[in-house]
């Protein structure tokens, strides 16, 4: 079965690149930097790097002040976007947008067009040697000013020729409404970029409510709260919002206690465009097949259900209408007649 799923073309709108580094690249990374990492060895940093203590969200993202550390430098930002596109490749995937906060590789000066020019030239290398478009997600950060925030949506404007094609506030959501930021997405959607907002993983339905209404979200990452509020579940159904659910990661979080009580069963059942993400490829020790394998597993989704929701991601990328259909098309094609 791992092996069908592997096969079957995916799509991955959720994955983090300060999230999704190779141990073995971050240890190489490391000596360049002169950093003294928790663990020496691959397979060990690996379990360190693996999130399953964390008892909450903010637990969860302090694992990555080590891999922000080593995404300083232009040439270490190319390479894991690059690495990431190889990696892509190898799990099956046809298209990937990767999301990170560029103001986080500042801190040895590089400035976030440099940092957002260096990911770029990573997945362009990526896609000419492993044929795999990708495009890139800009974060802003809840704890960020939201003057901050407002830097970082016209840095991310002014980036659209180079891939950047959405923004999205992440980070710790406990006491940060996003509509603190609601100025950054106004201008991020006048400049033309889509909108996802990390919401109700943390906190409650309340949060997905802003994050649709003040901040013009087309898109949920986890959502994972939203069963609270039928109204609201009504509403994302009806205006086809897409919740990127991310299962491994909520259960790393606590924000579920078990795979089968995830929520996507339900959302998928009331007919929510719901797809399947894995969040962090390194912390949360899956790749995009492992989810769903797991969907298959633990919530009991058909064979044509798990190629529903692949579907549903192609339709829902943050890339032109045309692209989108040709990429869907192109999977329906393959899945009709797998080679
Ligand atoms: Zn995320």
């Amino acid at each position: 079965m791992r092996e069908r799923l592997k096969r079957m073309p995916k799509a991955e709108l959720h994955v983090h690149l300060d999230g999704s580094l190779r141990p073995e690249t971050m240890l190489e990374l490391a000596v360049e930097e002169g950093l003294t990492l928790p663990a020496a060895e691959p397979e060990a940093l690996r379990r360190w790097m693996l999130v399953d203590d964390a008892t909450n969200l903010e637990e969860y993202l302090a694992r990555f002040d080590v891999t922000i550390a080593l995404l300083q430098r232009p040439e270490a930002i190319e390479r894991v976007a690059y690495e990431m596109i190889e990696d892509a490749a190898a799990d099956g995937l046809r298209y990937l947008e990767i999301r990170y906060c560029p103001h986080l590789s500042t801190r040895q000066g590089l400035s976030m067009d440099e940092a957002v020019a260096a990911e770029w030239r990573g997945i362009q290398r990526g896609t000419q040697d492993f044929g795999i478009p990708a495009r890139i997600i800009n974060c802003s950060l809840r704890h960020y000013d939201p003057e901050l925030s407002v830097a970082i949506a016209e840095h991310s404007v002014r980036m659209r020729d180079h891939g950047v094609v959405a923004f999205d506030l992440a980070g710790g959501e406990a006491g940060r409404p996003p509509e603190l930021h609601r100025e950054a997405f106004d201008l991020a959607a006048r400049g033309g970029l889509g909108i996802t907002v990390h919401a109700g993983e943390a906190a409650g339905w309340e949060s997905i409510f802003e994050a649709i209404h003040s901040c013009r979200a087309v898109r949920i990452g986890h959502g994972t709260r939203l069963f609270e509020n039928p109204a609201l579940l009504e509403y994302v159904r009806d205006r086809r919002i897409c919740i990127e659910t991310n299962i491994t990661s909520n259960l790393q979080t606590g924000v579920v206690r078990t795979a089968a009580e995830h929520p996507v069963r339900q959302y998928f059942d009331a007919g929510i465009p719901v797809t399947l993400c894995t969040d962090s490829w390194l912390m949360s020790g899956v790749v995009l097949t492992d989810e769903y394998l797991l969907a298959q597993q633990a919530l009991a989704f058909t064979p044509s259900e798990l190629e529903a929701m692949a579907l549903t991601a192609f339709e829902h990328a943050f890339l032109p209408w045309p692209e989108r259909v040709a990429l869907r098309d192109r999977a329906l094609a393959d899945l009709a007649s797998p080679s």
